[in-house]
């Protein structure tokens, strides 16, 4: 059989669990965005890219004009990575790296005078103008300055722009209810960011990219016209409205059986033997576990899939192993067990997990434990070789 040196490094990898991000999924899913927002996405790659790893790359070849994230590590980040794009980070204590960020580029979001104040010191410090965000709560009483409070920032920022140690280049707002276009809330955030943008102009801010909306509401049109979206779920499959039909899922989790055994009717699995098996069967074991971001809430209803077929997770979940009831069929020492994947050849999806488990997506993909070896792919690849161990 010819040999590459990918289908080397393909099975040296094979006999542990493994996480395959299929970056051409990322990438389409990405394009669809930018042609959607006609080109203002500014990619959120928070949470080490909702669990996927370092795609920055992918998605601004995909056509992201800025990317987004939560602390200042993770902007620095995206910058070691080669980004030359905007990159903004939104969420900091009032002693983080500011400095750092100036230095490296970084657009800072900031919610109330303090942080504004303590970012402007450390941009004298740099002697460099730090490149701010003012970020408005319109609604969700979780980050951002609430109402009462956002003149008094516009105005604070007005003046250290006017003595140049900043200069606001955005104002963010993020929406509560996204998800549920019909929810009349959505009527009034979008009215309160106007207003509060209204505000910052009347404070003598100008020359600011404007930016609301999220995946939920960039799909479901609620979040209005503005300069940019902030997509991140959607980037990776998720659409929390539920209504998108075009997305792809960008994640394949698949685990090696390190042991089989056959078992009687009435033997009891696992911790507490909740499962007792009601006939003779095959059980597979799976080196993974809630240590590497399987719901235990999804004990006694996950599926996964070998053999082209679906099979239980019998028994609860361990920090470390799962077992599979695999009914007639003894499996290999080995033998690739598909958890989740891209659901194209009817194996489980992320969706379902996360219905199992009674969580949303977005908590089954950043969960995924560094345990577990990420595996960046483009098409083909995974089936190929799941092809070809089905014929071993
Ligand atoms: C996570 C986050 C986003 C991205 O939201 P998605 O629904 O994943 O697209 C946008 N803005 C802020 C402030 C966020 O925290």
């Amino acid at each position: 059989m010819h040999t590459s040196p990918a289908d080397a490094a393909t099975r040296a990898t094979a006999s542990v669990p493994q996480l395959v991000v299929h970056d051409d999924a990322i990438r389409a899913n990405t394009a669809a965005f930018a042609a959607r927002t006609h080109g203002r996405l500014m990619a959120v790659l928070k949470a080490d890219g909702f669990g996927h790893g370092a795609i920055a790359r992918s998605v601004i070849d995909a056509g992201a004009s800025s990317i987004g994230v939560t602390t200042i590590d993770e902007a620095l980040a995206v910058r070691a990575a080669g980004a030359a794009v905007p990159v903004l980070s939104w969420l900091n204590p009032i002693d983080a790296d500011f400095a750092g960020a100036v230095l490296a580029d970084v657009d800072i979001a900031v919610s109330g005078v303090e942080l504004l104040s303590a970012v402007s010191r450390a941009a004298v410090g740099t002697g460099r103008r730090a490149r701010v965000h003012l970020h408005a709560d319109v609604g969700m009483a979780r980050d951002g300055a609430p109402p009462e409070t956002w003149a008094a920032l516009c105005t604070a920022a007005f003046e250290l722009q006017q003595h140049g140690s900043i200069r606001v280049v955005g104002v963010m707002g993020h929406m509560s209810c996204a998800d549920r276009p019909a929810d009349p809330q959505n009527d009034r955030e979008r009215l309160l960011f106007d207003n509060a943008v209204r505000t910052a102009r009347r404070r003598g801010l100008a020359g600011f990219v404007t930016h609301l909306a999220a995946t939920a509401a960039t799909i479901t049109g609620v979040g209005g016209t503005h300069d940019v979206h902030r997509i991140g779920a959607g980037l990776f499959g998720i659409d929390p409205s539920g209504t998108s039909t075009d997305l792809e899922p960008t994640l394949s989790l698949t685990a090696p059986v390190i042991a089989t055994r056959e078992i009687a009717a009435g033997t009891g699995i696992g911790y507490g033997l909740d499962h007792v098996a009601d006939r003779r069967t095959n059980l597979a074991l799976l080196p993974l576990g809630y240590g590497d971001g399987l719901p235990r809430s999804a004990s006694e209803r996950a599926e996964v899939q070998v053999r082209g077929r679906r099979r239980p997770l019998v028994g609860r979940f361990s920090m470390d192993m799962v077992v599979v009831d695999t009914g007639d069929e003894r499996l290999g020492l080995g033998e690739t067990v598909t958890l989740f994947g891209r659901g194209h050849d009817g194996e489980p999806t992320v969706t379902d997990w996360a219905g199992w488990a009674d969580t949303i997506e977005h908590e089954i993909v950043t969960r995924i434990g560094t345990r577990v070896a990420r595996v960046h792919r483009s098409t083909t690849s995974i089936d190929d070789q799941e092809a070809c161990d089905a014929h071993r």
